[in-house]
């Protein structure tokens, strides 16, 4: 899709639990939105002319993000400002209405040490206990 430039607006990676879907679903975030320098620097050859300037982007694989530029890093750390998550939430006290962007740092430390975590394992990190988690019109609204 990315390489013949037919990325759809929205893709569902649907999995087994278990099975990394989430963890694709980020790696693929984090390869759509990586921005590695265009230009390696020249290095004088043996000969002292400058080596032939290739793009950085013919040197790694076209398939995969490249891990080490900025915007991976932020992928990595889930901080990318282009990268948004949506997830069940429950209210802190009666009558909030939380949106995901409230447990932002409760999900970061989850991921990190869950990545192959389900909902319900999500759901005990935040303490909703019997409550049931919600991803509710504001936060569809907060989506859009
Ligand atoms: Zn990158």
């Amino acid at each position: 899709m990315v390489q013949h430039n037919r990325l759809s607006h929205a893709l569902l990676f649907l999995g087994k639990e278990g099975s990394g879907a989430l963890q694709l679903a980020m790696a693929f975030a984090q390869f759509i939105t990586c921005k590695p320098s265009t230009v390696a620097p020249a290095e004088p050859s043996l000969f002292g002319e400058p080596e032939p300037v290739l793009p950085i982007q013919n040197q790694v694989s076209s398939n995969d993000s490249c891990g080490t530029c900025p915007s991976c890093k932020k992928a990595q750390e889930l901080v990318h400002p282009d990268i948004h998550f949506s997830y069940p939430v429950i209210p802190r006290k009666s009558g909030d209405k939380p949106i995901a962007t409230d447990y932002i740092t409760e999900w970061r430390e989850f991921i990190k040490l869950n990545p192959y975590g389900n909902v319900y394992d999500w759901l005990q990190f935040i303490n909703a206990e019997n409550k049931q988690g919600n991803i509710t019109a504001l936060e569809c609204n907060d989506i859009l």
